[in-house]
């Protein structure tokens, strides 16, 4: 969790009104003939409207018959693989943007129902016997008046198929009294083949590895390890409802999900840069376009448990989803959202900023499931039902 953001070329066309500004500057300082005030009105139009986006340009969009996702007009989540397995009187489900490694996978389990038949108390009572495995993890599934339904990670690391365990209940009792069967499956992944870049990152005073060595910064990071080791046990129930969001109302990757980086490091000595091995890290979230002020959004309701000023993540809000998701934001300028409140998807949680370890102003964001880091865009495509 850090930094990190490719020194940009382009800008999005969205905001490509910055060079517009410094355009206006010049127009300012030349007499005024007819020419540049047409010029001055072009610049006005094009660029004041766009580059504060005073209105919210974002719409709740359907992406399934149950689900709405609140999008800026530049984003739309793909649509879903699904996977489908039965036994017995129950059928399960699985969804996910690519089955790749680093996507969510979303699950549930339904009884098989005729038309027109209603779950029975007795169908209803055999719901609870499923139980759901990924790679031997339970995973954590919550019943619903249709059935069940959780989620889970494909571990980015992961380097071949994973395995589905599935205890499902029998139609009926076993010879030997059981009633439940156990089914474990190879589900086929794509492995997915993240960036490398080998340009090294300069982070300025993170950079300077005497940086850790000033006077309480040792002892800060300690403190905030701690705090942050809290906030990440939390372990609320269950707040995934039908409604998710994007974090932004603009959508620009600037640093892809699980990219590898090595970072510039160095030291002062008799007034002298002395070079450091660069250091190796994997940039375990997703950097998004955000200026300093720029709005930042919950992208799923949540309770807030952590919202602070810290060392390398700069203003960072993390929220617990329950269903063991968290969703971490980071290098903000402002914290809206206070610790202990619930907030529901799409709600403005902080600003963005350039604060703590980074080299411009962005949005890092992280989502974890059981503790493993996801591609957060690939919850967008999860057609979750309440
Ligand atoms: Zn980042």
């Amino acid at each position: 969790m850090n930094q990190m953001m490719k020194p940009e070329k382009t800008k999005s066309p969205v905001y490509a009104t910055f060079p517009g500004f410094s355009g206006l500057g010049c127009c300012i300082a030349l007499p005024w003939n007819r020419r540049s005030l047409l010029f001055f009105a072009i610049v006005l139009v094009t660029a004041l409207p766009l580059e504060a986006r005073q209105t919210d340009p974002r719409t709740w969009t359907k992406t399934s018959s149950s689900t709405s996702v609140l999008l800026p007009p530049e984003y739309r989540p793909p649509e879903p693989q699904t996977r489908v397995f039965q036994k017995g009187e129950f059928k399960l489900t699985l969804y996910s943007r690519k089955f790749a490694t680093g996507d969510m996978v979303y699950a549930e389990i339904e009884p098989v129902l005729a038309p027109g038949q209603k779950m029975s108390e007795e169908l209803k009572r055999k719901l609870g016997l499923n139980q759901l495995k990924y790679n031997g993890l339970q995973v954590k599934l919550v019943e619903r008046p249709w059935g069940l339904r959780g989620l889970f990670a494909i571990y980015p690391h992961q380097k071949e198929n994973g395995w589905l365990g599935w205890t499902y209940p029998l139609k009926q009792k076993s010879a030997t009294g059981e009633e439940t069967g156990f089914e474990s499956t190879r589900l086929q992944v794509h492995i997915t083949k993240f960036p490398v870049y080998t340009s090294e990152l300069k982070l300025g005073k993170y950079s300077n590895v005497q940086t850790y060595e000033k006077p309480g910064v040792a002892e800060r990071i300690k403190r905030e390890r701690e705090l942050k080791n809290k906030a990440f046990a939390s372990r609320e129930d269950n707040y995934i409802k039908d409604k998710l969001a994007h974090p932004r109302d603009l959508h620009k990757i600037t640093s892809p999900f699980y990219v590898t980086r090595v970072t510039y490091r160095y030291e002062i000595k008799n007034g002298k840069k002395i070079k450091h091995p660069p250091k190796r890290y994997v940039h375990k979230g997703l950097d998004l376009r955000g200026w300093v002020g720029h709005p930042v959004f919950a992208m799923a309701p949540g309770k807030v448990v952590l919202s602070r000023e810290l060392f390398f993540e700069g203003g960072f809000v993390l929220l617990d989803h329950g269903n063991g998701i968290k969703s971490g934001y980071m290098h903000l300028s402002e914290l809206k959202a206070k610790e202990g409140q619930i907030v529901e998807a799409g709600d403005l949680i902080a600003k963005a900023g350039a604060t703590g370890m980074v080299t411009a102003a962005h949005l890092h964001l992280s989502i974890w499931v059981n503790g493993y880091p996801v591609d957060p865009l690939s919850l967008l495509s999860l057609p979750v039902r309440y």
